[in-house]
């Protein structure tokens, strides 16, 4: 839903309170205390009271947005504005655009990236699969491209990717998107001073999961794979470099060796290198200054966005993320 529309479908404050209610409790609304159903009418200042437990109570009582103090159709026009920027916005633009301090501003867009993480954290991923990792931060490098030279022919990868499209598994994807340059945004003049780990897995042509680790030995790519993968019905594709060779005990795996070539007839990590290149050019020009949980943020608002990209319904995954429990 874009701004206008969200203007229009709730032109007052208590039209968007109502739709609040409707998305946490739908006709029936519940004491967040005793799950009373017995309700008084609404007080003046929008507030419920329940003749159970005598308590009073507002639809942010024990939600994502229990210690706001900003009218909920602020919250509202921020989702609908952070929903449509497909490449994100700045905390200043969110402060022009809502009328409200720029703090206030940066604080309800890291609180979104956190419900966005709700999300995110659900991801499942199988079938084809590539893990890799990357830092983000620190001097830009430049990307490397494909070797050029004659053909190579790996008999063992010829066979394992035999074996493995003779149980189903397709390797047709093969195209490494040329990123954009980095550092060409207006705010991108120098050099970011942090160099944080960022890992991931994404699934060809599907979800992609990712976020900030300190290392990326054994346990930290497995704790990964065992929470996102569904190990039994996926192939999993990792470099040379990165992979753990560990992790061939606990998922079927083929390593390609990138001091070699990038591709090998449809086995690479393209994928997720099309994803760090998204990624780097969202987050690195934009932010100097960032703590490793901040970036996370970040990290977590493009992997909320790549998951999204066919579907529309961003706007209302946040508004029922921030009506769900902040426990
Ligand atoms: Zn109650």
């Amino acid at each position: 839903m874009n701004i206008i529309e969200i203007a229009q479908k709730f032109p007052t404050e208590i039209d968007v309170i109502k739709h609040f209610e409707k998305v946490r409790w739908g006709k029936n609304i519940k004491c967040p205390f005793c799950k009373s159903k017995n309700i008084g009418t609404r007080n003046k200042d929008f507030r419920w009271h329940c003749k159970e437990c005598q308590k009073s109570f507002s639809v942010t009582t024990g939600t994502k947005l229990h210690d706001t103090r900003l009218p909920l159709k602020i919250w509202l026009f921020a989702f609908g504005l952070i929903s449509d920027a497909k490449k994100g916005i700045s905390s200043k633009q969110l402060e022009r655009n809502l009328g409200v301090h720029y703090e206030t501003a940066w604080t309800m867009y890291h609180k979104i990236r956190e419900m966005m993480m709700v999300e995110n954290n659900e991801v499942m991923l199988s079938d084809v699969t590539e893990i890799d990792s990357t830092f983000i931060g620190g001097k830009p490098r430049k990307f490397q491209y494909e070797k050029k030279g004659t053909p190579l022919i790996i008999p063992e990868l010829d066979s394992q990717k035999l074996e493995y499209e003779k149980m189903g598994f397709e390797f047709n994807e093969g195209i490494y998107k040329k990123p954009a340059k980095i550092g060409n945004q207006k705010r991108g003049k120098g050099v970011a001073d942090y160099k944080e780990t960022v890992a991931g897995i994404v699934q060809r042509g599907g979800d992609v999961f990712a976020e900030v680790v300190k290392n990326t030995n054994f346990s930290a790519l497995k704790k990964i794979i065992d929470k996102h993968v569904l190990k039994d019905d996926s192939v999993l594709l990792m470099d040379k470099d990165t992979s753990q060779v560990k992790l061939g005990k606990i998922i079927d795996n083929i390593v390609i060796d990138h001091s070699k070539m990038y591709s090998y007839n449809g086995l690479n990590t393209n994928s997720i290198e099309s994803f760090w290149a998204i990624i780097k050019r969202q987050i690195m020009g934009q932010h100097h200054h960032v703590s490793p949980k901040l970036l996370n943020n970040y990290v977590q608002e493009v992997v909320f966005k790549y998951n999204n990209r066919h579907e529309d319904d961003m706007f209302e995954t946040l508004l029922k993320i921030s009506m769900s429990s902040n426990k």
